[in-house]
């Protein structure tokens, strides 16, 4: 650029010498160099006029004339137009890529805009949703899907899970919809074909309701005679194998226990999501599990209850008792006698919480995200010993899904326990002023 200023000066400088000059020599030095200052200044507006003229149309309209500075200038912009041409090549390239590959994809893919509008669409989406290239373009994706469970996902505006939906086209495929927010309000919503997967899942729960229903009988057969044996002492005595049934009973009921949890949780998976309306009270439910708590523990730790009575739950009563009595029990069994227990029922702004507290054995932080798998325990031989079959904290989780609640778990290893259940506001049932009510069972 500087180079192209001398070069410019380089025309003006002489010029301007020669007009002085000749204005000099004809004696009018002012008119002479006024009428090269126009002149110049008509020279620079034609090449600007003819630079905007390129500007504007680069393939039919000639560049300025490239003298001095204009020729740095025209250079400059054929270099930037350049640069931008093969930007341009590149970023189609890449969006040619793109398409490819998402038109590979099993899965479906749609561009929202800010107003749920269909932008784009991959291959998969016309199969998977029935998208039509001429007929969808910015129609909503409400209009193409109309589910009310997948509107409330789309307007509820929580993507962190994804949703279940009935295929539109075909109620028999099961379709797993994911959205993903990005830039000014757009979303990217992905659907997945998860029809076999669901069979599978069908197939696997469908096996371990059959499993666990059939041998309830033969295990109940079992048990029957192994009381007869072990109460039919008097007459023929047992001896050395007196150790040996009380085993085989232990290892039934064991058995009996495992079988009615899995029982249990089968029956929680294949019931309709949404629970009845049925209001539980649920201070009077908690006043039998502790003391039902307080047989477990046999006197051997403190277990206190407090409770607001007026505060109640729409839900079904059998479940949220089988999950109140796991944590309660479990809460009884990790304590070491002389620990106490805490249940507490309360509201908590709108919403219903119950917590149960205990200063036992506690539990490792990397253990607590596992807790509520099947099965999975801390310390197996801790959790047979106590009774345990390694469902409890699982049903937990499945009954408080189904009733929309949470459950939280604080602990500290040699310091106890705290497990909270908070159930939210549509579940909430209030009959009348908050009404404490505190027990103490010893
Ligand atoms: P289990 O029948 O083995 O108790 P659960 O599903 O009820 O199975 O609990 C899973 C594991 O969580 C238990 O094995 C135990 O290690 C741990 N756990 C549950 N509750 C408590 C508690 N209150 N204190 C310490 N550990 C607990």
């Amino acid at each position: 650029m500087i180079q192209n200023w001398h070069r410019e000066m380089l025309i003006v400088l002489p010029i301007s010498v020669a007009g002085v000059l000749v204005g000099l020599w004809i004696d009018r030095l002012t008119s002479t160099l006024l009428f090269l200052l126009i002149a110049y200044l008509c020279w620079q507006l034609l090449q600007i006029h003819i630079f905007n003229a390129w500007q504007r149309a680069p393939k039919s309209a000639r560049p300025p004339y490239s003298v001095g500075i204009w020729a740095s200038i025209t250079n400059l912009a054929k270099a930037q137009r350049e640069r931008a041409r093969k930007r341009k090549r590149k970023l189609s390239r890449m969006l040619a890529g793109f398409r490819e590959s998402s038109n590979a994809l099993p899965d479906a893919t749609v561009i929202l805009d800010e107003k749920g509008r269909i932008e784009w669409w991959n291959d998969a989406a016309k199969n998977l949703l029935g998208l039509d290239t001429k007929r969808d373009r910015n129609r909503t994706i409400a209009e193409i899907v109309p589910d009310s469970i997948f509107n409330d996902y789309l307007l509820g505006g929580d993507y962190h899970h994804p949703q279940q939906i009935p295929a539109p086209l075909d109620d028999n495929t099961s379709l797993e919809i994911r959205i993903v927010p990005y830039g000014k309000g757009k979303r990217l919503l992905q659907a997945r074909d998860i029809t076999r997967l669901q069979q599978l899942e069908t197939v696997r729960r469908d096996f371990v309701a059959n499993v666990s229903h059939e041998m309830r009988t033969p295990l109940t057969v079992i048990r029957g005679y192994l009381e007869a044996i072990s109460e039919s002492g008097d007459e023929a005595p047992l001896g050395e194998w007196q150790h040996v049934v009380s085993q085989m009973r232990q290892q039934t009921d064991r058995m009996q226990r495992i079988v009615a949890d899995l029982l249990l949780l089968s029956r929680l998976e294949s019931q309709e999501q949404t629970v009845g309306q049925e209001e539980v009270d649920v201070a009077e439910l908690l006043e039998s599990i502790s003391e039902e708590a307080k047989n477990l523990s046999g006197g051997e730790h403190r277990i206190y209850l407090n409770t607001d009575a007026g505060l109640r739950l729409y839900g079904i009563e059998n479940e949220l008792e089988s999950a109140f009595s796991n944590l309660a029990f479990n809460a009884v069994r990790y304590t070491p006698a002389g620990g106490s227990v805490a249940m507490h029922w309360y509201a908590n702004g709108d919403k219903a919480c119950f917590s149960i507290k205990d200063n036992g054995i506690g539990i490792e932080p990397e253990h607590i995200p596992r807790l509520t798998e099947r099965f999975y325990r801390v310390d197996i031989g801790r959790s047979r010993q106590s009774g345990g079959t390694g469902l409890g904290l699982a049903i937990v989780k499945h009954v408080l899904t189904r009733h929309g609640s949470v459950l939280d778990i604080e602990s500290e290893p040699g310091r106890g326990s705290m497990f909270t259940c908070t159930f939210p506001a549509y579940r909430v049932c209030r009959i009348e002023p908050e009404r404490p009510r505190r027990l103490a069972v010893h």
